[in-house]
Formats: structure tokens, sequence, C-alpha cells
């Protein structure tokens, strides 16, 4: 998924960015409300994580202008105010959650997890197309009863794949979504990774569940 991190703090936001990235994320950074407003216009993101006080505004402020600019971005705050009065303002200036600081990150990396399952199916989180299933939660992967192991890239591929069943997901999509901004390796990356997916996922008998839309892109379940 692709993420947005807005924290002024270098050396958390460095940790940040490295801990997320691992997870299979693609995370761009931004320390400043001015630099998160110029990503946001020009590229869509998954989830934004919002630290409250940065050197340019307030980050209450700045999730009431995301939403009434009418996104529906999952937005989690960090704050390092304990006070409930800052808790609430956040919520009800449009966050889905907050974190105090300090934290441990593992507890960030699960509340990241359960704002991703969240908007788009709470009831059923783990993802499924025909015989393939994804669970966000525990990180697995299955073909049928077998167990596939996937690399931290592999699995957020599929992971997108399957939250747009039915839909192609055009090349520049999935660069956007599971590499980030500042991607600039090989131009058949996609290609290359969706044919380790393929080759992961294949099974004597199976067919395979990656349709590609020549010259578009690549489409999983039913259209
Ligand atoms: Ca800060």
């Amino acid at each position: 998924m692709r993420l947005l991190l807005v924290e002024d703090d270098a050396s958390l936001g460095r940790v940040l960015v490295r801990g997320l990235s691992e997870e299979g994320h693609a995370v761009d950074h931004a320390s400043t409300i001015a630099d998160a407003g110029e990503s946001l216009a020009v590229n869509s993101y998954d989830l934004v994580v919002l630290d409250l006080g940065l050197p340019d505004g307030d980050g209450v402020d700045f999730c009431r202008s995301i939403r009434s600019a009418g996104a529906g971005t999952p937005i989690l705050m960090l704050t390092a105010r304990d006070g409930l009065s800052e808790k609430v303002a956040g919520l009800d200036a449009g966050a889905d959650d907050y974190l105090t600081k300090p934290f441990a990150y593992p507890e960030l990396a699960a509340r990241v997890r359960a704002l991703l399952r969240r908007p788009r199916d709470s009831a059923h989180p783990v993802l499924e197309v025909d015989d393939v299933r994804l669970d966000p939660a525990s990180h697995t992967v299955w073909r049928g009863a077998i167990m596939v192991p996937l690399t931290p890239r592999e699995f957020s591929l599929l992971e997108y794949l399957l939250r747009h069943p039915g839909q192609v997901c055009r090349r520049e999509d999935l660069l956007e979504h599971v590499w980030d901004a500042n991607y600039d390796g090989l131009s058949n990356v996609v290609d290359v990774h969706i044919a380790n997916l393929r080759r992961k996922l294949e099974m004597p008998g199976l067919g395979d569940p990656v349709e590609t839309v020549r010259g578009v892109g690549y489409r999983m379940g039913p259209v």
C-alpha cells in the first residue's frame, strides 16, 4: 500500500520509513505541511500517518483541511500531547486513530494494518479471489490449502490486486501504490514481480489467477 508519513522529527521519520518499507509499503516522507499538501495533490495514498506538531502549522488543522477537501484516506495521528482534549480534537478533525508518543514501533505497525483493512471490508479482513487468499493481519497467503511464501513487495503487489477485484490495475497504479514516488529503477519492475508472483502461485491443476490485460496492466478476479 502507498503511505504518506508527515513527521518533522528526522530520526523518528527515518525509523518509521524503514520499518513500514520493510513491511512492503511504499512510503513517501514529508516533514512539513507544505510538502505533505504537495504530495497529496499529486499522489493517491492508502493511508496518512500525521504528526500533530509540525514546523509550518498544526496537524489538527491540516487533518481538517484534508477532510474538507473530501479525501477519505485513513489518517493515523501521532501526538506528543497526552491530553484528552487533543485526542478528541484530532478525532473530531477527521483522524481515524491516534498514537501518543513515545510509542513502540510494533503498535504503530499494528494500527496501520488495522486502518488499511478497515475501510473496504471490516467484517472480512481476509482478501480472497478464487482460490487465492491473503490475510493482512498474519501476512500470509494461500493458494488453495497451500501456504505461499512471498517477499514483502510481492505480498504488497498481490494485496493491491486483491483489493481491486475484477478491476484492471494499470502498471502506473501498481508502481505508484507498491513502489514509491522516487522509484527510478527498471521500467519493467512491475512485470518482473508479477512473473515471480505467478511462479509462486502456480499449482498443478490450478489456472493462472493473474490475468494480463494487454497494453494496460493486470487483473485478478471476475470482470
Ligand atoms: Ca513534530
